[in-house]
């Protein structure tokens, strides 16, 4: 799982506990670094902590846990919490991506760009699950997998070291931006709407990109969601 937005991250699990099973230590990092991005000081970022803790984690124990807590605490302190990025991509990289001869090609290749600009043009790790994932390719099995990576890869687009970090070789510091992403939920379908390939519009409350499967659909998933609440809050207000 690649989180995009930490602040966002953290109010989800707040809300409803860990989203992994495997890497709830990065994610009580998060959680911490979000409270204290909020103003919290270290004595209340720990109560807080604790707290989630003791509502989410079945069996909490404080002494099993205080050490871990701890620890990811002293490293929050001194760590930014990754919020509200945006990846431009220039005229020149969408030329690059559209010579490649198909679609497969081109969503891998625009999801790495991504992915490397992401990380201020920094090698990075990636599975191959959220990779494929990202562009919509999840369904496809695992040798075709790494045959459009290595398709990539002889054409000189994109690399990878002997420790796994990849990175793209067509990417573009100075040009000007053609196409913004600034909310990375299927950020792939800004790629296909570019080319024209599917069918989107925009969401009349926030402008994000939605797949038109029903005509009457007027708003993405997060304003849907938050457009139901009110909703309901309006309807239950008048039955009182
Ligand atoms: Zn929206």
């Amino acid at each position: 799982m690649i989180i995009f937005d930490e602040k966002r991250h953290a109010e989800e699990i707040l809300k409803k506990g860990f989203k992994t099973k495997n890497k709830t230590v990065f994610e009580t990092f998060i959680l911490a670094k979000y409270f204290f991005y909020i103003g919290l000081d270290e004595t209340k970022v720990k109560q807080r902590i604790i707290k989630f803790y003791e509502k989410f984690q079945e069996d909490f124990n404080l002494d099993e846990y205080y050490k871990v807590i701890n620890r990811t605490i002293n490293y929050a302190i001194n760590s930014k919490l990754k919020t509200d990025k945006k990846v431009h991509i220039t005229q020149y990289e969408l030329d690059i991506i559209q010579s490649l001869n198909n679609l497969r090609e081109q969503k891998l290749a625009f999801v790495m760009l991504v992915l490397y600009k992401f990380n201020n043009f920094n090698k990075f790790t990636v599975s191959l699950e959220d990779l494929f994932k990202l562009s919509e390719l999840a369904t496809i099995n695992s040798k075709t997998r790494l045959q459009l990576l290595h398709k990539l890869t002889s054409n000189g687009l994109i690399d990878i070291n002997t420790r796994g970090k990849r990175w793209v070789k067509f990417s573009d510091k100075r040009g000007i931006s053609v196409l913004n992403i600034n909310d990375f939920d299927n950020f792939i379908w800004e790629y296909l709407h570019y080319i024209d390939e599917g069918k989107f519009k925009k969401c009349i409350e926030c402008g994000k990109l939605i797949r038109i499967t029903n005509y009457k659909n007027k708003y993405c998933d997060s304003c849907r969601s938050i457009k139901n609440k009110e909703k309901y809050i309006k309807y239950n207000m008048k039955r009182k």
